[in-house]
């Protein structure tokens, strides 16, 4: 990659610090503390960006919250028209910004582009709602009595992202609560600052070429401290969180004092379930994507895989070949040929050995991986330095006891366990904390509709032949139980975003009581 080039051309001039701070201009911070940007490939550094002062958080909440005045006045149609532009100028740079998440996140070019992607898309679909966007009209038992919903713009919201989609999460809020009304300030997580700060500049200079405050898409860049005092604010009135299970339950126990709304979108402990009747070779293929895409940093990434006891042995010695094919393609994740990139934390190598001590300490197998890519089996000599491990494959017998699968590890780690009933299957998938994804692979028909239905699976998102990862837009987003009742993107996700009130319009002369009360 070209850096300089590609820094050049979103914007980001690293020659001194960068600002992280932005509310309706870029602001150099007095904070004088700087977080560090690094290439989890190479672990170069790539820029440091300026932490916002106590001051610089005040103000740019402040600045939100007067830009929101602003924008609650335009109709609706019309955001969606400010819209529209904002995703022409996107898509403009959709190779430049998938590059910047593939340098400093460390997923592959193709799923780099393809999150920019999915910003465009959830832009299309809020454009279409910005003409719909409403509640329904009701009859009321009353003579001459209008009652109906109506949406307003609830306010400003707080949107702090995780690291592993460091700008399709932003856009999915922010493209939503746009048009809805509302003013954004986002806190991007303190490794991923620079696909943040480039995507706020295109946004902002939109929004400024309309003559709206580029405040209406605030940057707070830095720590959980910066991210805990938006969330601590009053004047924010929804926080849309995308983490881990632990730090979602402070943002939600803190919000919960306030009785201030949130979108969580935390952990998934996400399963399949293989059936003997599936068809194993496109099961395979899915199975393989979704632990491997983004070398198993999805938050749907596939981390359990349930398959019926007749086919466990076939089927996971095809599945330890694919892994095997998979894993000479380790690599830079910009080059084309390379399927599987780095872990994006040093840390997160830890936490990745740590896991696999623990599997073995609790009796699994390790089939394949299990251990740091070695130096002589780098496919470039800029690898070193990176967070290079193996994808892992793991055997158990049973999953009952076994603490290490009840957990999200954020790695490329596959539990593999045999089962013998769908009934069986469903109550492992069922049995964790977290509920977000989920997929069932079987040519069954009474099975998928068991799979889906009351008996079935317990997560927010259930597939038949797909796999766990790579959801569409247009559906709702979201998991259950731990993973935090979130909903983002598709579906009627939207209404989170509003301000609702039942309306009643009495256009008698007459005073009209429900229930048959009088009061005379
Ligand atoms: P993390 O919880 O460490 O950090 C997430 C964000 O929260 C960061 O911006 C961080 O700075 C901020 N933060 C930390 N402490 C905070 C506090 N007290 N108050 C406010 N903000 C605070 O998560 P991570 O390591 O960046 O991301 C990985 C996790 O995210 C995984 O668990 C993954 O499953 C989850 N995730 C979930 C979804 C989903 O849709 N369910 C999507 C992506 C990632």
């Amino acid at each position: 990659i070209d850096i300089p080039a590609l820094f050049k051309r979103l914007g980001l001039d690293t020659e001194q610090s960068v600002s992280g701070t932005y509310n309706g201009q870029w602001v150099q911070s007095s904070s004088g503390s700087t977080i560090e940007s690094y290439n989890p490939s190479t672990g170069s550094l790539l820029a440091k960006v300026q932490v916002p002062s106590t001051q610089d958080v005040e103000s740019t909440i402040a600045a939100a919250k007067a830009a929101q005045i602003q924008l609650r006045k335009m109709p609706a149609p019309q955001r969606g028209h400010i819209l529209r532009d904002i995703r022409t100028a996107l898509a403009e740079h959709v190779d430049d910004l998938g590059m910047i998440i593939t340098l400093e996140m460390g997923k592959i070019k193709s799923e780099g582009r393809g999150e920019v992607v999915e910003f465009l898309d959830v832009a299309d679909i809020a454009l279409g709602l910005s003409r719909q966007i409403g509640g329904v009209v009701l009859p009321s038992e009353r003579n001459k009595h209008f009652m109906g919903e109506v949406a307003n713009p609830l306010g400003v919201i707080g949107v702090i992202s995780a690291f592993n989609f460091p700008i399709a999460v932003f856009g999915w809020n922010f493209s939503l609560a746009f048009i809805c009304g509302n003013a954004s300030i986002w806190k991007p997580a303190e490794t991923t600052p620079l696909c943040a700060i480039a995507t706020t500049r295109i946004i902002t200079s939109v929004l400024e070429k309309h003559g709206l405050p580029g405040a209406l898409c605030s940057l707070l860049v830095g720590g959980g401290d910066i991210g805990a005092k938006i969330v601590a604010d009053p004047r924010v009135d929804l926080i849309s969180f995308t983490g881990s299970e632990a730090r979602g339950k402070d943002v939600g126990v803190e919000c919960a004092k306030q009785f201030k709304q949130t979108i969580l979108e935390l952990g998934g402990n996400n399963a399949g379930i293989v059936m003997a009747d599936a068809n194993l070779q496109l099961a395979l293929r899915n199975i393989v994507f979704s632990a491997l895409g983004t070398c198993g940093q999805r938050c749907t990434s596939n981390r359990r895989l349930f398959v019926q006891r007749s086919v466990i042995d076939s089927f996971t010695s095809s599945l330890v070949s694919a892994y095997e094919s998979a894993s000479k393609r380790i690599g830079l994740p910009h080059q084309d040929t390379t399927l599987i990139g780095p872990l994006h934390h040093a840390n997160s190598i830890k936490s990745y050995l740590s896991a696999i001590e623990d599997v073995k300490s609790q009796g699994g197998k390790v089939l394949f991986g299990g251990r740091l890519l070695e130096e002589s089996e780098y496919s470039d000599k800029n690898m070193k330095g990176g967070n290079w491990i193996l994808p892992t494959i793991c055997r158990f017998d049973t999953s009952e006891g076994i603490d290490i699968m009840k957990k999200e590890t954020f790695a490329p780690i596959l539990y593999v366990v045999p089962f013998d009933t769908l009934e069986e299957a469903i109550e492992l998938n069922n049995c964790v904390a977290q509920g977000l994804s989920s997929v069932l692979y079987t040519q069954d028909i009474s099975s998928m509709f068991q799979w889906i239905g009351a008996e079935g699976s317990d997560c927010g998102i259930i597939n038949v032949n797909g796999s766990t990862s790579g959801a569409e837009v247009g559906g709702r987003f979201g998991g259950n139980k731990s993973t935090g009742w979130g909903r983002e993107s598709g579906g009627d996700a939207w209404k989170q975003y509003c301000r609702w009130s039942s309306v009643t319009i009495n256009w008698s002369n007459e005073v009209g009581l429900a229930q048959g009360v009088t009061f005379d």
